[in-house]
This record gives C-alpha cells, sequence and structure tokens, in this order.
C-alpha cells in the first residue's frame, strides 16, 4: 500500500482548444514531476465553463498526450460529471456561515470601485452584499474572505519562491458559484484537488494569483495544503499569454520526430539542459529529461 503523502500530481487541461506549445510546457513540466517523484501524474478535464468550453476539444487533448505518450496513471476525471462534490462543498462553506449571496452586476462593482477608488489599490471585490442583498437579487455565491492579518496569505513556490498576497485588499470576497449558475474555477480546483489527494500542483504562471485564494479555500474546506511550482508562460508575439486567441498553433505531432522536437522545445522552455536536443529516441528523452528535472526540483 502506498503511504498517505505518496506524490500525486495532476494536469488539468481546459478543453477550449487544442494542446498548442503553452500548454505542452505545462503539461511535461507536471508529468516530469510526476515522475522525478516517483509519484502519480493524473489528467483531470477542466470541462465545467461550458461558454468557453469547444466541441471535441477535450478528445483533441487527450489524443494528444497519447501521441506525446504521456498516459494518465488513473482514469481521466471530468470536472463536469462532478457537480455533486462542488455543490456538497458549497453547501458545507454556507452552513459555517463564510457564503452570501451578491446581487451585484460587474457594471455596479465598477461603478463601486471607482467611488472607493482610494481603499482599493486593485479591482477587489468591496464587499456590497456582505450584509445583505439591499433588495437586489441573488446572482452569484460568495466566499468571505478574513479581514486584517488574516486576510495576509503566505506560501512558497518552488519555482517563483516566496508569494504574499493580500486577500482582502487585492481579491475580496470572491465568487463560488457565477451569475450564469457555473461553478467557478477556484472552488471546483480546490475540491477535486482535495477529493483526488493532489500534493503536489505544477502549472502556468497565470495561476500563481489564484493560489492564495485556493489556499484560503482548503483552509475552510478542512483540506490539506498541497506544494505549489508555477512555470514560466510561453509568450505570444502581442506580450500576452498563449493562447489560441492570440494565434497559438496546434501542435504537428505526426511523425515521431516531430513529437520530439515539440518535447525539446519544451524542455528548452523549462530551462533543462541542452544537451537533451541531442537524444533520438522519445523514452531516452523522458529519462534524461526526468533525471535532469530531479536535480533541479528534487525535493
Ligand atoms: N484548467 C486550468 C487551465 O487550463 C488549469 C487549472 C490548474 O492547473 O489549477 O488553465
Amino acid at each position: 500500500m502506498s503511504s498517505p503523502s505518496r506524490y500525486r500530481g495532476r494536469f488539468a487541461p481546459s478543453p477550449t482548444g487544442p494542446l498548442h506549445r503553452g500548454s505542452l510546457v505545462t503539461a511535461l513540466a507536471s508529468w516530469l514531476d510526476a515522475r522525478a517523484h516517483n509519484g502519480v501524474w493524473i489528467v483531470r478535464m477542466e470541462d465545467l465553463d461550458e461558454p468557453r468550453c469547444v466541441p471535441g476539444a477535450a478528445q483533441d487533448i487527450l489524443d494528444t498526450l497519447h501521441r506525446l505518450g504521456l498516459h494518465s496513471d488513473e482514469p481521466v476525471v471530468w470536472q463536469s460529471r462532478r457537480h455533486a462534490h462542488y455543490e456538497r462543498a458549497l453547501v458545507s462553506l454556507t452552513a459555517r456561515g463564510l457564503v452570501y449571496p451578491c446581487g451585484c452586476t460587474r457594471r455596479e462593482i465598477a461603478d463601486s470601485l471607482t467611488r472607493v477608488h482610494a481603499r482599493h489599490s486593485t479591482l477587489a471585490y468591496p464587499g456590497t452584499c456582505r450584509d445583505g442583498l439591499h433588495g437586489k437579487t441573488a446572482r452569484a455565491w460568495r466566499l468571505r474572505v478574513p479581514d486584517g492579518d488574516a486576510a495576509l496569505m503566505r506560501f512558497q513556490d518552488r519555482w517563483k519562491g516566496p508569494q504574499t498576497q493580500n486577500l482582502a485588499t487585492e481579491v475580496g470576497d470572491f465568487v463560488l458559484k457565477r451569475a450564469d449558475g457555473q461553478w467557478a474555477y477556484q472552488l471546483a480546483v480546490v475540491v477535486d484537488d482535495q477529493l483526488q489527494g493532489i500534493t503536489d500542483i505544477v502549472r502556468g504562471a497565470d495561476l500563481l494569483d489564484s493560489t492564495a485564494r485556493q489556499i484560503y479555500l482548503q483552509t475552510c474546506l478542512d483540506a490539506p495544503a498541497p506544494r505549489y511550482l508555477h512555470v514560466p508562460l510561453v509568450m505570444a508575439d502581442d506580450g500576452e499569454k498563449l493562447s489560441k486567441q492570440n494565434g497559438a498553433a496546434p501542435l504537428s505531432l505526426d511523425t515521431p520526430t516531430a513529437v520530439l522536437a515539440a518535447l525539446k522545445n519544451a524542455a528548452a522552455h523549462l530551462g533543462l539542459p541542452a544537451t537533451l536536443a541531442d537524444i533520438a529516441d522519445r523514452d531516452r528523452f523522458y529519462a534524461a529529461a526526468t533525471q535532469a528535472w530531479r536535480e533541479r526540483h528534487g525535493h
């Protein structure tokens, strides 16, 4: 039997389009970290955000991972089949007085932020509905974040080092269930990481900013805190994170040579040694890349 602390990692793509060279970097990093720790690597399809999911994209991502030889060690988890878990978490947080309904529209939030601008350095929700709906209709459900010193969240990122975020002034009470009835990413990711026993989260640096929220939510749900490692993003020519909206091409993996070239590209982005470029065989590449990753990020 495996010990309770055995490494369990995951790759959690949103099926909004095919895998591209940016998402391959995240997939490879999470897989290498799991292998370097003799751990388990699980694919979780984050297909909750119905308006953003593209038909066929989930299967396309799974086919691409298969072609790359990156196989989930356990059956793929589909968030769209897990509504009951998110509902249960919301009910338990509500019973503890941590959740309240919010009737604000985006417009009202923006307007009130303009009025109280001096008190809020960024676009934190100003807490308008904290003490009641003021006659408005409930739209979204928000988690109450702590005030004062308790709002200061600190964590160690294995790539980026020490991080600090003040949940009250930089984020505010955040949404767990959206006005369109969809579960918020923050809730689903924390519930799933807890239920799947994830010990290590390796993902793109765009999610560094969500991590303090997730750590706070973990404490509210009595979930253990995973370790975090956020890898540098692949940027597009316009300076934004590479995505299909700004021209990321799907990976072309028609031949073993093309597969190896894509993997080498991702490894170079992750700062792995240039000698990996000389390897002509996928399995040997994975073995050498795992060893190199272990030397840099083993713990
Ligand atoms: N589904 C998210 C994305 O594709 C990743 C979530 C996570 O790794 O926490 O950006």
